[in-house]
């Protein structure tokens, strides 16, 4: 999430907001990339065989791991989500000038994977009460051009599936997943990322799993999972020779190498091994948030991200909902001044330069703006310390919304 992250600036030693601390303390990172116990051993044991490539058993193992924490029926490893996204895009057959219809409140690379065959994304706003695609605009922006509909799981916290999933059936278009943050979460008891034709899975170090960079698509529709493999080979049936099924093989389709090294898999491999113990201490941070900080966000006009009962989060993010762009600007700097690393996210897709030049909306996405100018997200990962926890939620309550 690198390149919408604009550093935030350090604010005026004279800001009234800025208490005066003498000693600086040490810095609470907003994220840090989970260490896992046999990731070393694993790499060793890569380096040392035959088996350095793709497709290996790391990644017969790390797959299978993803199958069964998703219930994903198919599952492919790939080099990113990005990468998992342009592959559902080839699948899919967008051609340019087709449409796929987009919350605006999401990762550029959604909307770049659309644009990656010339088709474009349709930006519609979203919900202001889990910053998911509005509903009523996904319905309303179908037309005779749109070829799916994209939607993402901001934060791990579902979209609203069934609406998504009775638009996209009463139109006949497949539903991409973008489940990046979503990992073992759930929507009224099914998967996240199973719920659509394709959903995509980041593995990305800023991810609650990861394996530096990486990714997996979940083919949830069995007909194309015969594609997907030889797409993810090059455009080859790579896959089916090594499995016997062809005695060589062959150029087929288009495609790129979009599996992830053994290298990568091995990693993967032993952070999923963990996965239980990693989602319980992000969720003992998030609970923490959560219970700490409301007393504090009803006075102050604070909205805590929060999670509807039918759905189960994965303590990818939390949020605080400012009252006001100000009140953002100013807590940032706020916890900036403490050390605490505590950024904005999404600056909405359809106003950024390449939004503007490859997307279109049907009209200003009042939402999308406003919730992206005054949301500000709260460290979060595993093997944050309690001390630095209590830091932040000191740092917090200690600062007064204007709104
Ligand atoms: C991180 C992220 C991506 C991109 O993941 P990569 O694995 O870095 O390509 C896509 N969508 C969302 C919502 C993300 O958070």
């Amino acid at each position: 999430m690198t390149q919408i992250e604009t550093p935030v600036e350090t604010p005026a030693a004279d800001s009234p907001t800025v208490p005066y601390l003498g000693v600086p303390p040490t810095p609470v990172v907003f994220s840090r990339p989970f260490r896992s116990r046999r990731e070393l051993e694993n790499l060793g044991t890569v380096l040392n065989s035959d088996h350095v490539h793709g497709d290996g058993a790391f990644t017969a193992s790390a797959t299978a791991k993803v199958k069964a924490i998703t219930g994903a029926t198919d599952a492919l490893l790939t080099t990113s989500c990005t990468h998992a996204l342009e592959m559902a895009s080839i699948l899919l057959d967008l051609k340019p000038g087709d449409e796929v219809v987009i919350p605006s409140f999401t990762f550029s690379s959604a909307a770049a994977a659309i644009v990656s065959r010339g088709a474009v994304p349709v930006f519609v706003d979203i919900d202001e009460a889990h910053g998911n695609v509005d509903v009523g605009q996904l319905a309303e922006a179908i037309g005779p051009k749109t070829k799916a509909l994209s939607v993402v799981h901001y934060g791990g916290v579902a979209a609203e599936m069934d609406d998504i999933l009775s638009i996209a059936k009463e139109a006949g278009l497949p539903v991409i997943e973008d489940n990046a943050h979503g990992l073992g979460g759930t929507y009224r008891g099914r998967s996240l990322g199973t719920m659509g034709t394709f959903g995509t899975q980041s593995f990305h170090d800023t991810k609650n799993v990861h394996c530096g960079e990486g990714g997996a698509i979940l083919v949830n529709d069995p007909g194309m999972m015969e594609r997907a493999e030889i797409v993810r080979e090059k455009g080859t049936d790579r896959s089916r020779f090594l499995r016997g099924q062809v005695d060589k093989y062959t150029w087929n389709d288009q495609g790129s190498s979009y599996l992830l090294s053994e290298l990568n898999a091995a990693v993967l491999d032993s952070q999923l091994e963990q996965f239980e113990e990693i989602q319980a201490l992000r969720h003992h941070i998030w609970d923490t948030y959560a219970a700490e900080l409301g007393d504090w966000a009803d006075q102050q006009r604070v909205r805590l991200m929060s999670v509807p009962d039918d759905r189960d989060h994965t303590a990818h993010l939390f949020y605080l909902s400012m009252p006001t762009h100000d009140d953002q600007v100013e807590l940032i700097a706020h916890l900036r001044a403490q050390g605490i690393s505590a950024p904005f996210h999404y600056v909405p897709l359809d106003s950024s330069p390449a939004g503007q030049k490859f997307g279109r909306t049907l009209r200003p996405l009042p939402v999308t703006e406003s919730f992206s100018r005054r949301l500000v997200r709260l460290p979060l990962w595993a093997g944050l310390s309690d001390e630095q926890l209590e830091r932040v939620v000191d740092g917090v309550t200690s600062f007064r919304a204007l709104g």
